[in-house]
């Protein structure tokens, strides 16, 4: 009875929000973890076996787990970038993995994911990484940085610049570099060498680079990193610690923002490298210290699942996990574990990883709960991507979107429902690695690789994920017919503009 008159609740909802501007009746609270670098076989309930992960199993338990979900860019910055516009990043030259001091990707007027729910009176917050360009460029880290998170919708942001394996080591609040002191200016340079402050400290094991890593340029906290940064000693921040100060700023937000609606955007750090698991964390997987972080990704997510039970927030809140991009198979940094790796693939069966076009680059863990609305204990084989975000968003909030907002974003809050649909929400998904070329098409069970060159017949790969997920039969010599009229797809896509009806 509950689950019927939801659904009718749900369709309503999506007919007013074309016709009218009224409340829908259901506004939940969103809180949005998007972890870092997790693949499609790092967590218990996607099949791992040498680390434990209980309370994304829980989420798993209580909610609904998808198994076909994307993050449309293999890396890290075209994924977010897709997420909050909902628009593809290869449609925007210079969005590949940005340097620490990049200019702000996002134009600010922009209607971006925190935009629109700020729209619909939601509070909206960033708490971890960034990674999507800050201020002109490059960044000046010394005064007041924007535009950036604030400009795009975001009333608040605690935030790690870039990555933690590049430069600048500090966190941001809002316009500021926490703890910064004029004493001690920070200067950043992806370009020439500047300075060099090795800061040793024992990790209680030795974080080596392997090989032209790149990871060579500052060595802080004892850890190589890329881009050269002097200054902000007494800013940096420290590296086994990140976890618990990132958790601690998203169990502030949710408390403070009790009252709702909020957006909380929890972007962790983990499990991107270096992966430097606290000490409390270290050796307790069977995967090394890779496994490690896992543990206190899993530990994060506790947390803030406990602060939502503490405040009775859980019924009203859509709680989603997911993952930027697949899992990395190899560290750059030589800790000592990677022989450990191969005790439990961390894209399970899929093959490529971070970085690929496979699937093992892309699909990645998606856990939805939001309880008496999405099925518990489900599994949902439709699919979905990252990029939906802002359409899904303004269904969910009775919100119509602009036609040039969200070029490429589809709603699939019917997919996050469970309801039953004629068709499927999203039938095709384009998807990139670090830039415009090359991409691979979606569609239905098959997906299209372009391999890059001249774009002939024998520049692509296809699949049918239906019976080869695993992608080893490449059936592009066989299907000439199926590899034309996908490659005239996707060049259409590329043309228009927008993949959105
Ligand atoms: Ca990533």
């Amino acid at each position: 009875m509950k689950r019927s008159l939801l659904f009718c609740g749900a369709l309503s909802l999506l007919a007013l929000s074309a016709f009218s501007a009224e409340a829908p009746r259901t506004r939940p609270n969103i809180l949005y973890i998007l972890s870092d670098d997790v693949g499609y076989g790092d967590v218990g309930c996607y099949g791992a076996t040498h680390v434990r992960t209980p309370h994304l199993d829980r989420l798993a338990k209580e909610g609904t787990r998808f198994t076909d979900a994307h993050s449309t860019g293999s890396v890290c910055t075209p994924t977010r970038f897709a997420l909050l516009t909902g628009r593809y990043a290869w449609r925007q030259p210079g969005t590949g993995i940005a340097a620490g001091n990049a200019a702000a990707l996002i134009k600010p007027g922009t209607l971006t994911v925190p935009a629109l729910l700020r729209q619909a009176g939601y509070s909206t917050g960033l708490v971890g990484k960034w990674h999507l360009g800050l201020g002109d460029g490059p960044t000046d880290f010394n005064g007041e940085i924007r535009p950036g998170p604030l400009e795009l919708g975001f009333d608040s942001a605690f935030f790690i610049p870039a990555t933690g394996d590049r430069v600048p080591c500090v966190f941001v609040e809002n316009h500021r570099v926490v703890g910064y002191d004029a004493a001690d200016p920070i200067r950043v340079s992806y370009g020439p060498r500047i300075g060099d402050e090795p800061t040793g400290r024992d990790l209680g094991t030795t974080l080596k680079i392997k090989g032209d890593s790149g990871h060579s340029d500052s060595v802080i906290n004892g850890i190589p990193r890329i881009g050269f940064m002097t200054g902000g000693k007494a800013a940096r921040w420290v590296d086994e610690d990140i976890a618990d100060t990132l958790t601690a700023r998203a169990v502030k937000f949710i408390e403070e923002h009790r009252d709702g609606p909020f957006f909380l955007l929890l972007a962790t750090h983990d499990i991107h490298e270096p992966m430097v698991p606290h000490p409390r964390f270290r050796g307790t997987s069977e995967c090394g210290w890779r496994g490690d972080v896992i543990h206190q990704l899993d530990w994060t997510v506790g947390q803030v699942l406990a602060t939502l039970d503490r405040l009775k927030l859980t019924e009203n809140t859509l709680v989603i996990f997911t993952s930027d991009n697949g899992g990395a198979i190899k560290s750059t940094y030589d800790d000592g574990t990677n022989a450990l790796h191969g005790r439990q693939s961390p894209n399970g069966a899929l093959r490529g990883i971070k970085g690929s076009l496979y699937e093992g680059g892309h699909r990645v863990p998606f856990l939805a709960r939001w309880p008496g609305h999405i099925a518990a204990g489900a599994t949902s084989a439709q699919l979905i991507a990252h990029v939906d975000t802002l359409a899904t968003c303004a269904a969910l909030t009775g919100q119509p979107l602009p036609a040039e907002a969200g070029p490429d974003s589809f709603n699939v809050l019917p997919a996050l429902l469970g309801e039953k649909m004629a068709t499927p929400p999203r039938d095709q998904l384009v998807l990139q690695n670090n830039g415009p070329a090359p991409l691979a098409l979606r569609q239905g069970g098959w997906v299209l690789l372009e391999k890059g060159g001249r774009r002939t017949a024998a520049d692509y790969e296809l699949y049918n994920l239906t019976d080869d997920l695993a992608q080893k039969n490449d059936r592009a010599a066989q299907e000439p017919a199926r590899v034309q009229e996908l490659s005239a797809l996707l060049k259409k896509l590329r043309e228009d503009g927008r993949s959105r009806p």
